[in-house]
């Protein structure tokens, strides 16, 4: 399965926030961004860089797709879809990649982050209304539950995830048992109930060129 390789805390550094892609670490003063918010390489800390109206654009793509850990042509499926169904494309593409089951599975702290959720998944680790699936795209759809089979909820770094997330409070569209592993994902999350940083008119514009 194709993805994304490039070194984590660096995509966080090129888009000048934190993305939360390596679990824990993001949670510490270990936190690249926390150390140096520019962005990497030999030019990065060229400052007064403005980008064109393209090239916002096309940054605030990059983001989203690196925040879901989608690639390309996954990411202009899921635009397409969000383009057909009716309401706001923007609101309707993060919802979608909300509704991602590598996605949900990360909101509910199966995985520290989501490339963890998303192996979780892929091996077979998950079940959604009982029956197994390991495809991280599978849509997951409002009232389904999902859980973690046996033997992945016994493992030792699904249950420091559960805990850790359970700590900080889990993301007000999911219903989560910690103890069980299980969890109900009650519906699409609203707008405001996700980062104000995200700018998704700027792709919904770039996509309409
Ligand atoms: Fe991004 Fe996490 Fe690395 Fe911080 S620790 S730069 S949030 S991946």
């Amino acid at each position: 399965m194709a993805r994304n390789l490039d070194p984590k805390c660096r995509q966080c550094r090129r888009e000048g926030e934190k993305l939360f892609l390596k679990a824990e670490k993001c949670f510490t003063d270990k936190c690249a961004i926390e150390r140096r918010s520019y962005a990497p390489g030999q030019h990065g800390q060229r400052s007064g860089q403005r980008l064109s109206g393209y090239g916002e654009q096309l940054r605030e793509k990059q983001k989203i797709r690196r925040l879901y850990g989608v690639l390309e042509r996954q990411f202009r499926r899921v635009y397409a879809e969000a383009a057909r169904r009716r309401g706001q494309t923007g609101e309707n593409l993060l919802q979608l990649l909300e509704g991602r089951l590598d996605s949900v599975a990360y909101r509910m702290g199966f995985g520290g982050s989501r490339a963890e959720a998303r192996q979780i998944v892929r091996h077979n680790g998950v079940l959604v209304n009982g029956r197994r699936v390991n495809i991280p795209s599978y849509l997951v759809r409002p009232g389904d539950v999902v859980q973690l089979t046996d033997g992945a909820r016994g493992t030792l770094r699904a249950r420091a995830s559960l805990e850790a997330n359970e700590a900080r409070g889990f993301s007000p569209w999911v219903e989560v048992d910690v103890k069980a592993g299980k969890g109900t994902f009650k519906a699409y999350p609203m707008r405001d109930e996700l980062p104000p940083t995200i700018n998704e008119g700027l792709v919904v514009e770039l996509y309409s060129r």
